[in-house]
């Protein structure tokens, strides 16, 4: 029997829209003003181009335990391909969740979140920054400093979820940037082996 591939799949930016709800929170819970959180959409971090005055506010309404962090994860919804690719890859893959949160409440709403917003979800998951050291032979992430460093660091193969703030990672050697589509698409022809044989 061949041993299945282990994938390492990220969460924000992959399955779960955070960024939306997130400037969403930051208007209504730290006022953080609308020109802000409608700003750029390919800049994810864009907490770090606010004024000073609403950075704190920001960062408690986001990250904090709180009303403003849980109502952050019920609003948070899944992309619409999350679910085919979840799929797709818990039927070829042993996959474990890998992603990476500020603190143990965040990774206890992302857990409840996984298990509330993705039909089927039965995955390990793991909460780490360091992605690097988890064993993995494929990771699915939408990070450019996290696609960085697993590729100074492991030998796996990266497959980058295209979003607007990922538009600087290019496909070339180890590392393969589309849509979630075009990704299943790419891993069917290398990984999946026709059914029968
Ligand atoms: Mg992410």
């Amino acid at each position: 029997m061949v041993t299945r591939k282990r994938v390492l799949l990220d969460v924000d930016g992959v399955l779960r829209d955070w960024g939306r709800s997130a400037r969403k929170i930051a208007f209504e819970f730290a006022n953080v003003p609308k020109e802000y959180v409608q700003s750029d959409p390919t800049n994810y971090w864009w907490m770090e181009d606010l004024p000073p005055q609403f950075v704190s506010p920001c960062i408690n309404a986001l990250f904090e335990p709180g009303f403003s962090t849980l109502v952050l994860h019920r609003m948070a919804e899944p992309y619409l391909e999350a679910q085919k690719l979840y799929n797709f890859l818990k039927y070829n893959f042993n996959v474990t969740i890998c992603s990476s949160q500020p603190n143990p409440f965040l990774e206890t709403l992302t857990e409840q979140w996984l298990y509330k917003n993705i039909d089927n979800f039965d995955s390990n998951i793991v909460f780490t920054n360091e992605k690097h050291e988890v064993e993995g032979d494929i990771i699915v992430d939408d990070s450019p400093g996290m696609i960085g460093k697993i590729l100074e660091h492991t030998k796996m193969n990266i497959y980058c979820v295209a979003r607007p703030w990922n538009s600087e990672v290019v496909s070339e050697n180890r590392v393969y940037r589309n849509t979630s589509e075009e990704i299943i698409k790419d891993m069917m022809e290398k990984y999946v082996p026709e059914k029968g044989m």
